[in-house]
């Protein structure tokens, strides 16, 4: 399989192109915009949005097997062209269980992969069309009893804590639900640490995981990674289970994300899965033998997996997020950031600053495994790239 189709052209599929270029695979973008990150790396385009399901249908005329960067896609429709015989990987019915997170939530709890106790609002609560307030419904089916901080997240189409809101009181519950009914509502956990696991199937069943990482959000947003995370080696090896659990109940083809809690007691939780290279695996490209953008587009295109181990023994990735409303380049931010030590910047060539919008990432590759020296380096970076 040399033509492979990407639904979606932002920095993941532009990240792809590198890849595609040493593995002498063209690209070609499904995409709204022309000045789209990946359009400049893609042999061909098809400009139209991610969930134009008869934009896919020409794309795929064009490519040998598609692939996504972007899960936002008509799942429905994109069923009837795969029954044409049309090469998706991952397959349709490996997205389908994960593109609602009320979903995606039963699909594990039913895989018995711990995660957050959850409920829809509506079992707990009706709407009073009266005075377009909440009342309890007492619900004796609820394995959860409603206790506050709880999290609300959108059930659809949430990206970047976008859609995802911590909930203090009833008060601010009732306001949410009213203004829109299509939530999950689930459990806060007080995490000790937030983790991540990149990893990877072929169409022959073999998996592949990076190490797992250590993600810091702030608002809801991934600032930083830190690769490898500081996990005990059961940590780990649970973790492991849990993708290859994930990635052969679903048998994936390409790579898949999976975001997890840590709490004080050890505990592993789901957070989230992302069915295709996610932030988390941006260290991949400087810090890894091979990338999570080379292994996805090997693992599409049935070629060998490649050798996942970190070069050096610790990296520090930090995202280059928006923080005003502007058209620049940032070209002096970005020369001082790349004379870093080590530094190696990635920037995905949008013109338009927006705040939390991610314009580009720097990774810095450690000689040795020192949380603390990678946090230095980070703050070291973030207060060059938000200084105004
Ligand atoms: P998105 O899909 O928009 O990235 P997530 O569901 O991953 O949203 O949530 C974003 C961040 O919000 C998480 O990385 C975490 O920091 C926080 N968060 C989400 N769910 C919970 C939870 N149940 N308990 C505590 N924090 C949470």
């Amino acid at each position: 399989m040399k033509r492979v189709g990407v639904i979606g052209g932002g920095q993941l599929a532009l990240m792809m192109g590198a890849a595609a270029n040493k593995l002498g695979v063209e690209l070609i973008v499904q995409t709204p915009e022309c000045n789209d990150p990946a359009v400049g790396i893609a042999s061909d385009t098809v400009l139209a949005a991610v969930n134009d399901a008869q934009a896919t249908t020409e794309l795929a005329t064009k490519c040998d097997v598609i692939t996504f960067e972007n899960e936002f896609v008509d799942i429905e429709a994109l069923s009837q062209i795969a029954s044409q015989g049309v090469c998706f990987r991952p397959r349709i019915e490996a997205l389908s269980p994960l593109l609602d997170k009320y979903d995606q939530r039963c699909f594990l709890r039913d895989l018995g992969i711990p995660v957050p106790k959850f409920i829809l609002p509506e079992s707990l609560f009706a709407v009073s069309s009266v005075n377009q307030s909440i009342y309890t419904k007492k619900s004796e089916h609820s394995e959860w009893e409603l206790s506050f901080p709880s999290v609300l997240k959108a059930r659809r189409h949430g990206y970047d804590g976008q859609g995802t809101f911590i909930i203090k009181n009833l008060t601010d519950l009732e306001t949410k639900i009213c203004l829109n009914s299509n939530f999950l509502l689930e459990e806060f956990i007080p995490f000790q640490k937030e983790l991540s696991i990149i990893a990877a199937r072929s169409a022959s069943g073999e998996i592949s995981p990076f190490v797992v990482v250590e993600t810091q959000q702030e608002q809801q947003i991934c600032r930083r990674v830190i690769a490898p995370a500081d996990i005990s080696p059961q940590t780990e090896k649970t973790i492991q289970d849990i993708a290859c659990t994930v990635l052969n109940s679903l048998q994936v083809v390409g790579i898949f994300a999976i975001e997890l809690f840590l709490t004080d007691g050890d505990k592993v939780l789901v957070n989230e899965i992302a069915p295709r290279t996610h932030n988390s695996g941006h260290f991949s490209i400087d810090a890894c033998f091979t990338s999570q953008f080379e292994q996805h587009l090997r693992a599409v295109c049935d070629l060998p997996l490649g050798n996942v181990a970190m070069k050096n023994p610790c990296a520090i990735m930090v995202n280059l997020l928006g923080y005003e409303t502007r058209t620049t380049n940032y070209i002096d931010k970005r020369s001082t950031l790349a004379k870093i030590p080590g530094a190696y910047l990635h920037w995905y060539g949008k013109s338009e600053s927006r705040p939390g919008r991610k314009l580009g990432h720097i990774t810095v590759l450690l000689n040795e495994l020192n949380r603390d020296e990678a946090m230095t380096i980070a703050r070291n970076i973030e207060s060059v790239w938000y200084s105004q």
